[in-house]
């Protein structure tokens, strides 16, 4: 165990299983070592640092409004604040945006828009349907939220007015609309940390047109697949729907800490003065790195985002020790038949950093990844599986 190991563990409040690494550097889609040993990144820390890291036109981004301004507060008018805002707002078809620091957080502010959408209307609270599997942050409202018993053990009481369907049942969303005041239903489209799991366009669809009968806000959490990862600027356009709220966090800040919650016009004025806020959301120096992602999205961005997605899935789904490759775009998930372990201790070993999601091993490259390096991490991923 190396000396930062040693002091880490010693005053890190003991929350994550970290591999044994200890990054010190990185440029683009490599990382260093203590040992100066070299690393592909083929995790971007979460599918956060969506163009690599410390890219250069991001940083300028970023020191460029270091230059001027770090922190005003939310008593103050800032441009990159506003400009982010309507940035995502003409690219989205959405109204409003409201700016947190996480994915939970933006999650939360997504709860509360539909509460008080409902409580607006009908003076009555509502209950909000998510689904069997998904993952929606480690706050307490938003494990509440989050569909799996593992999480909600040991932190109960947990914040009630949740109601869990499994991916597919729709039987048993419209009986929980039947039954209870439902304000809203709130889905991944791909799930992420429930193992790269794209829902059912037909499912989807379902929910969709219960939402717009029933008069119900529909939550789609894009933390984990917005700002290009599947493809699209937001997986919701792979399902031809445009959803009330849409969450995001993760890649929007390219490596900065920002979440948002993007609200559209049937909810667009439920957020009124006090009744929600953060110190530091709409961060000058966070929204000008997001507008520096955003701005990077284009068509031929996104269209390569599909090809190399294209490329892997190809590549693996008919490699040795491999059961099933899911996910869309560069979020892929793959089923191994070795213990996922394994194959993660070779990939570090070979120096190729990946992720997992339950039992998969989990691919969230860099957006720009140039294929030789793709191509270069492949090829030891299908040695890894044998
Ligand atoms: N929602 C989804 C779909 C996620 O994947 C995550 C994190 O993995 C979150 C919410 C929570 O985001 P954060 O860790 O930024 O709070």
């Amino acid at each position: 165990m190396t000396e930062l190991q040693k002091l880490d563990n010693l005053y890190v409040a003991n929350t994550y299983a970290r591999f044994p690494i200890d990054l010190v550097k990185g440029e683009g889609c490599l990382y260093l070592d203590g040992n100066g040993k070299e690393y592909i990144d083929l995790g971007t820390g979460i599918g956060v640092t969506a163009f690599g890291a410390c890219d250069n036109e991001w940083k300028n981004a970023v020191i460029g409004q270091l230059d001027r301004l770090q922190h005003t507060s939310n008593l103050y008018y800032t441009e990159p604040c506003a400009n982010l805002a309507k940035l995502l707002c003409e690219k989205t078809g959405l109204k409003k945006v409201f700016f947190a620091n996480s994915g939970a957080e933006a999650n939360e502010c997504a709860i509360k828009v539909a509460r008080k959408y409902f409580e607006d209307k009908t003076g009555k609270q509502g209950y909000i349907i998510t689904l069997t599997n998904s993952f929606h942050g480690r706050t307490l409202t938003t494990l509440s939220a989050t569909g799996q018993d593992k999480f909600h053990e040991l932190f109960n009481p947990l914040t009630s007015g949740f109601l869990h369907a499994d991916v597919g049942d729709t039987q048993k969303i419209k009986s929980y609309i039947a039954k209870y005041p439902v304000c809203a239903i709130m889905i991944e489209l791909v799930q992420g940390e429930g193992g790269i799991n794209a829902l059912p366009y037909d499912f989807v669809q379902d929910v969709y047109k219960l939402c717009q009968e029933n008069d119900i806000i529909l939550v789609v959490d894009e933390v984990q697949t917005g700002n290009g990862r599947t493809g699209k600027l937001y997986a919701f356009e792979h399902f031809d729907i445009l959803p009330d709220v849409v969450t995001t966090a993760k890649g929007l800040g390219g490596g900065l800490p920002i979440g948002a919650c993007m609200i559209g016009s049937k909810a667009e004025n439920v957020l009124t003065f006090g009744t929600h806020g953060s110190t530091y959301g709409g961060n000058p120096v966070c929204s000008a790195g997001a507008i520096s992602v955003i701005s990077r999205l284009t068509p031929e961005l996104l269209k390569s985002v599909e090809e190399k997605g294209e490329y892997i899935k190809r590549e693996l789904s008919k490699a040795e020790g491999v059961e099933n490759v899911t996910g869309l775009g560069l979020m892929l998930g793959i089923k191994t038949k070795k213990p996922i372990k394994e194959v993660v201790s070779y990939c570090l070993e070979k120096g190729v950093l990946v992720l997992t999601a339950k039992d998969k091993l989990r691919l969230l490259p860099p957006l720009n990844i140039p294929f030789e390096l793709l191509e270069k991490a492949v090829g030891i991923i299908k040695e890894a599986l044998k």
